[in-house]
């Protein structure tokens, strides 16, 4: 041991260790102030009717430009929110502001656009805010009534405190809001939770669905997904689908919904509407 203190490893280690704090501290402060600071946007991904392919709803996916323009991805900055903490602020300015968008949306249709907006909700939100609260304040500020708002949850988010996410869960549904179980499939939940919390949708992971048409393993998976979902009177939504061919061929296996770049990318706020109107019309 002291040997390899000598050479200088620890050294090395050290450094590097101090270096890979300053670093996370300084991320940290960086998303502080993005927060505050209005460095962070919602974009928005259509979820469509795989029938008809009318615009349900929009995703609201977080995007963080830095200051000198980079725009970072929330698989990048949605840990660092998590681990500090600040995924509880960042929660709430995300909620505000897609209850604020579908207002603005609204008001350009000169009433209610007819579209839904889903909301991310982290599991450490969940744990940490006060989630119900946090919604309906979001939904008064605004003027916009619980039943156009989706909140998507992962399956982690009820692992650690059942008793305590089944109150909260309860409390949105008195909202009005949906409660959809994102990237379902890939966590490590029992599916017990199915049948004692009030889910409204299952969104099939994009890892099962994008390979399904070459790989029978993946396809037996959305299949089985499929007939439980229906089984338990839910509906489903298949993430990342890119063709043609893996829309029809899920619309004849009888997903409802769908949400992929075949049908957009995440779009801003303006370029959303405009989509809506067009597709809609
Ligand atoms: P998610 O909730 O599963 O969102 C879907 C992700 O898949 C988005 O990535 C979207 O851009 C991407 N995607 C959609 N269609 C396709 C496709 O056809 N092909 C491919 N390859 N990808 C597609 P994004 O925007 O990078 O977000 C990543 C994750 O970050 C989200 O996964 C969500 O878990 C998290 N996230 C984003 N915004 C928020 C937020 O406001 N709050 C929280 N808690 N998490 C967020
Ligand atoms: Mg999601
Ligand atoms: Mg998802
Ligand atoms: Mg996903």
């Amino acid at each position: 041991v002291k040997r390899s203190k000598k050479s200088g490893r620890t050294e090395v280690y050290q450094t590097r260790a101090f270096d890979l704090a300053r670093e996370q501290f300084g991320i940290e402060t960086a998303l502080r102030r993005a927060i505050d600071g209005g460095l962070m946007t919602l974009n928005f991904q259509p979820i469509c009717d795989l029938a008809s392919g009318r615009i349900i709803s929009f995703e609201a996916l977080a995007r963080w430009t830095t200051e000198d323009g980079v725009e970072l991805s929330p698989t990048e900055f949605i840990p660092v929110a998590e681990e500090s903490g600040l995924i509880v602020p960042l929660g709430r300015w995300a909620m505000d502001e897609a209850a604020r968008t579908l207002a603005a949306w609204d008001e350009r249709a000169g009433g209610n656009c007819d579209v839904k907006v889903a909301v991310n909700l982290s599991a450490i939100q969940l744990q940490r805010d006060q989630v119900a609260p946090m919604v309906r304040h979001a939904l008064d500020s605004h003027g916009i009534s619980g039943d156009r708002i989706t909140l998507e949850l992962t399956e982690s988010a009820i692992v650690s405190d059942p008793d305590r996410i089944a109150q909260t869960l309860l409390a949105l549904k008195d909202l009005g809001t949906r409660l959809a179980m994102d990237d379902f499939g890939t966590g490590y939940s029992n599916l017990e939770y199915l049948q004692r919390l009030p889910i409204d949708l299952l969104k099939i992971d994009r890892s099962f669905v994008s390979g399904m048409l070459a790989d029978r393993d993946k396809l037996a998976i959305v299949r089985a997904i499929l007939s439980l979902s229906q089984a338990l009177g839910m509906q489903t939504v298949a993430e990342g689908i890119e063709t043609n061919e893996l829309a029809q061929t899920l619309a004849a296996l009888g997903c409802d919904y769908g949400q992929g770049f075949l049908y957009a990318r995440p779009l801003s706020e303006v370029d959303a509407y405009a989509l809506l109107r067009k597709r809609n019309a």
